[in-house]
């Protein structure tokens, strides 16, 4: 409907898709006048399994960080991980209940941003890029780094192939 902003008339479908984080060029928010980053963990930066970001994707985090944009994790996953995860990249995690939208919004408050300066990275149409679209942010969609994952998950992913959300809206 064409009150609404783009953003939001987006519904399952991402903005952008990549491989991986490592292909998103630092200046894709940079035109888009993003100012933080919200970053999904499981399978976006981490395998589910393991609990340690790759060396690859630690410098792409410290190159965003240097070119000056705010970065914060929003995750559903096991909190002994997630303590893991902040202590090695010492990036704020905010536990979520994603779909939800109230842990989105506290990831905004956390990053001191307004919506339209917020970019969401995040490998799921249904926990992250749906409510992303919601609040208005950027949704960029990754391909998962591994296989395993949450029983949940994997039936999110089941709606995803049969809805064909994984492709970006127009
Ligand atoms: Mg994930």
């Amino acid at each position: 409907m064409s009150e609404f902003p783009k953003d939001r008339a987006r519904g399952f479908r991402p903005a952008f898709h990549f491989k991986n984080v490592l292909d998103i060029p630092a200046s894709l928010f940079a035109e888009h006048g993003i100012k933080g980053v919200v970053l999904d963990v499981d399978n976006t930066i981490t395998r589910w399994e393991l609990t340690s970001v790759p060396d690859e994707i630690m410098a792409w985090m410290d190159a965003l960080k240097e070119r000056g944009f705010k970065l914060a994790f929003l995750s559903n996953g096991l909190s002994a991980k997630l303590k893991e995860v902040e202590a090695q990249t010492g990036i704020r995690i905010v536990p979520g209940k994603k779909p939800f939208l109230s842990s989105f919004a506290r990831a905004r408050d956390l990053l001191e941003c307004v919506d339209a300066e917020i970019a969401i990275v995040g490998d799921q149409c249904v926990t992250d890029i749906w409510p992303a679209n919601r609040m208005g942010w950027l949704s960029i969609l990754v391909e998962p780094i591994s296989t395993s994952d949450f029983l949940g998950t994997q039936f999110y992913r089941w709606l995803e192939r049969i809805f064909g959300m994984r492709t970006p809206a127009r």
